[in-house]
């Protein structure tokens, strides 16, 4: 099984290692969106992963 995280603006991610994509999710936003910086936490990122096989 996979993580995986699809930002709305079409940016997606997958790893097997649930920490660790969350930590390139933060990146993303750092990177992409910085005026959402500080309203994303790691709590809501874990909400937006989907399992795939
Ligand atoms: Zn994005």
């Amino acid at each position: 099984m996979q993580h995986q995280v699809s930002c709305e603006c079409g940016y997606q991610v997958r790893d097997t290692d649930e920490d660790a994509l969350i930590r390139t999710v933060d990146q993303h936003v750092h990177d992409n969106h910085p005026e959402l910086v500080g309203q994303i936490s790691h709590d809501m990122i874990r909400g937006w992963i989907e399992l795939v096989p």
